[in-house]
């Protein structure tokens, strides 16, 4: 008999099964807000021309394919820590760790605060995008959940993090934190709230684990490190997970890095032998190519200026998206208002839709967004927005 046969099949991913009904759908009326990925009014997820000219470059230029160093290439980390970092701290005091995208970032951090730092909890949101949980899970990390999201789905519950991460958490523990564009409710802190979450995390020495997926997707490159900025005023430790697969359209290429804050150069040195420890019994080396073109990008001023314009192209287009539905739901004349999609940040955005509605809007009106609610605000397109707002009109009532 085969080894095999106890071997129980495992639950689609929900999102990506979404896409899949998608496809499936027969109906030309339908629409895809449930994926993750940013659309322009042609509902295409474009390459940048940025990225087009750095790839250009690159295959008249690029000498080899050889492997990287196990802690990636040494321009792009450079760049990474003065996107996130700036001038903040002494740049020797960070280990930089190139990564295949976020994911990888947040699975290497996973590993250090199993190999390095056990036992450790970790704090996360609700609610979180889905994978932080089963992240931390595979690396064996107990989790515990803090209080995010206010019970009327639309704003921020600072009184209920705050108490947790006072009253519940033990010093030692680990926090993670969405630096903007909270996935999956778009409810962001304010900067002052910033200031008063990272007065709790210095004061109960919890270490900060900052997931930093949507740089520029919410009000800018530098006013997007609100968050960043605040925990390095108090905290001299902390550990920050970012990607590029959203501001520079590299989604598949897996481009993304850890970097972690350590009190001195010394221990920063020692911390980076061990990311290199975990990324070398783990995918060994990351890949080439999306790093490439983000260091040769933001090694030349005019492709730099090229992907700020890009950039700000995409955040605005949100923006003015949020806008138009706000606008639309008013003038479906039912009362529905949806003012509270301004205060939101980034791709998402928490409707309030419950899981019936959100059902219907799918098997009646072929529109698709995530059980909970999460709509995909980049998928929204301009020309259809009349019937966006008709259809969930139809099933608020
Ligand atoms: N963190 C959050 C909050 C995200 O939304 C995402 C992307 N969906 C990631 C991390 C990981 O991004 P990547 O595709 O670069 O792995």
């Amino acid at each position: 008999s085969s080894r095999f046969i106890g071997i129980t099949t495992a639950p689609p991913d929900a999102i990506l099964g979404l896409t899949e009904a998608f496809a499936a759908d027969t109906n030309p009326q339908k629409m895809n807000l449930s994926v993750g990925v940013y659309k322009d009014a042609s509902g295409q997820t474009p390459v940048l021309k940025c990225v087009k000219a750095a790839e250009k470059w690159l295959v008249e230029n690029e000498k080899t394919k050889g492997y990287l160093p196990i802690d990636g290439q040494a321009d792009y980390r450079r760049h990474v820590r003065n996107l996130i970092f700036g001038d903040c701290v002494e740049s020797d005091r960070v280990s930089v760790v190139q990564t295949p995208g976020g994911t990888g970032a947040l699975r290497v951090a996973a590993g250090f605060l199993n190999s390095q730092l056990a036992p450790i909890r970790v704090w996360i949101s609700t609610p979180t995008w889905a994978n932080h949980n089963a992240v931390f899970t595979s690396e064996h990390v107990p989790q515990e959940a803090y209080r995010y999201l206010a019970d009327d789905k639309k704003s921020f519950d600072l009184d209920g993090m705050i108490d947790d991460l006072t009253n519940n958490t033990r010093p030692g523990d680990a926090v993670l934190l969405h630096a903007c564009c909270h996935n999956p409710t778009g409810v962001d802190p304010t900067a002052e709230q910033w200031d008063q979450i990272a007065s709790v995390v210095a004061e109960k020495r919890l270490l900060p684990i900052i997931d930093f997926a949507y740089q520029g997707f919410g009000n800018g490159l530098a006013e997007d490190t609100v968050a960043v900025r605040a925990i390095l005023k108090v905290c001299d430790e902390a550990i920050v997970c970012s990607s590029f697969s959203k501001n520079f359209g590299l989604y598949s290429e897996r481009v993304g890095a850890i970097s972690i804050l350590s009190g001195d150069a010394e221990m920063a040195g020692a911390v980076q032998s061990q990311l290199k420890t975990l990324v070398r019994s783990n995918y060994s080396n990351p890949p080439r190519h999306g790093a490439a073109v983000v260091a040769t990008i933001l090694d030349d001023a005019d492709l730099t200026q090229m992907w700020h314009d890009e950039l700000t192209e995409m955040r605005t287009r949100i923006k003015r998206l949020r806008q138009q539905f706000v606008e639309t739901m008013k003038k479906t004349g039912k009362g529905h208002d949806f003012g509270f999609l301004l205060d939101q940040n980034g791709m998402f955005s928490f409707s309030g839709l419950n899981k019936m509605q959100v059902d219907e809007l799918k098997n009646k009106h072929s529109i698709y967004i995530v059980g909970s609610g999460r709509i995909n605000v980049a998928g929204m397109s301009e020309d259809r927005m009349d019937q966006l707002c008709a259809a969930i009109a139809d099933v608020i009532e």
